[in-house]
């Protein structure tokens, strides 16, 4: 395995794999990692040869009032679960060569980034757009790898792609949870003992929409109201917001059809969690 810092070596490295014909699979992260990234990663060397992973903590993705600072690190631990993983490369960089004096150039994906997340923190897709292009552009990979945690991120980047005309095959992977059903996240590990017991309700706020549609319900309003209910009355968490949105272009849904993407974002203490389930309504 090898750690490489520079994009000059990434790109020399990367060059001498694909001239021998070696297909190239791609994880970006910001690191801390878990079991989540560890799907990626394992589905990665299934699929190609080479499997990259990028650890970035994207300065241009975090508000001001953000925890940019704070963002849990852990190189060493990162390095010992890459290795287990098998992966070739870790693409390791500085924010200097990421984004070097006079940087001036951003993505930004219209409408999708101003939905859900993008109302409370806004420019953060744009920063998310912009690192994953740059990152894209470096790598070259065949296929890029992301976590279906970030349902929206997803969509953005995959959108992103497309309109760019950026050829690369995206995939994306089912949430990896705990065993009580929280889903992992390096933000996990802001949580107290107390708001970690807590944070559990949010899947079982998930569980009990899909239950509710499985039993004929298909008012998002009563569904999204029956999730909040439940969250404050199972937690202290702040409700950032619960949502019935369209899986494919994440518009708004009063009364749910087809492929319903149920998201939710609630703040607990310092953390501000994130989950969502799809759910196929039967017709
Ligand atoms: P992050 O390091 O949080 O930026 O995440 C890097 C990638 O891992 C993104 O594509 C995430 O969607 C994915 N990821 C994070 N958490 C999980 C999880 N619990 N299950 C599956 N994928 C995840």
């Amino acid at each position: 395995m090898k750690i490489i810092t520079s994009v000059k070596s990434l790109r020399h490295t990367i060059d001498k794999f694909k001239g021998s014909g070696k297909t190239i699979g791609f994880v970006p992260t910001m690191g801390f990692l878990h079991e989540g990234h560890a799907s990626l990663l394992r589905q990665s060397g299934r699929d190609v040869d080479v499997t990259v992973l990028s650890i970035f903590v994207n300065p241009l993705q975090f508000g001001p009032a953000e925890d940019l600072k704070n963002y849990p690190r852990d190189i060493k631990k990162d390095e010992l679960l890459a290795k287990k993983e098998n992966v070739d490369i870790i693409f390791y960089p500085s924010v200097d060569e990421i984004y070097p004096t006079g940087f001036l150039t951003h993505v930004y994906v219209d409408d999708l980034s101003d939905r859900l997340c993008g109302k409370s923190r806004p420019g953060h897709f744009g920063g998310v757009a912009t690192v994953v292009l740059k990152l894209v552009n470096m790598v070259d990979p065949d296929v890029m790898y992301l976590g279906q945690k970030d349902a929206q991120q997803a969509v953005i980047v995959r959108k992103m792609l497309q309109d760019l005309n950026v050829p690369v095959k995206v995939k994306i992977l089912p949430t990896v949870r705990e065993a009580d059903g929280l889903a992992m996240s390096s933000r996990n590990s802001y949580l107290s003992l107390r708001e970690r017991r807590e944070a559990i309700v949010l899947y079982k706020a998930l569980n009990q929409a899909k239950t509710l549609i499985k039993n004929g319900e298909r008012t998002a309003k009563t569904i999204v109201l029956g999730m909040a209910k439940m969250i404050q009355e199972e937690s202290q968490g702040i409700i950032d917001y619960i949502q019935c949105v369209n899986a494919q272009n994440l518009s708004v849904i009063d009364v749910l059809k087809n492929e319903v993407l149920i998201v939710l974002a609630v703040k607990f203490g310092r953390a501000r969690l994130i989950d969502n389930i799809i759910v196929r309504v039967n017709e």
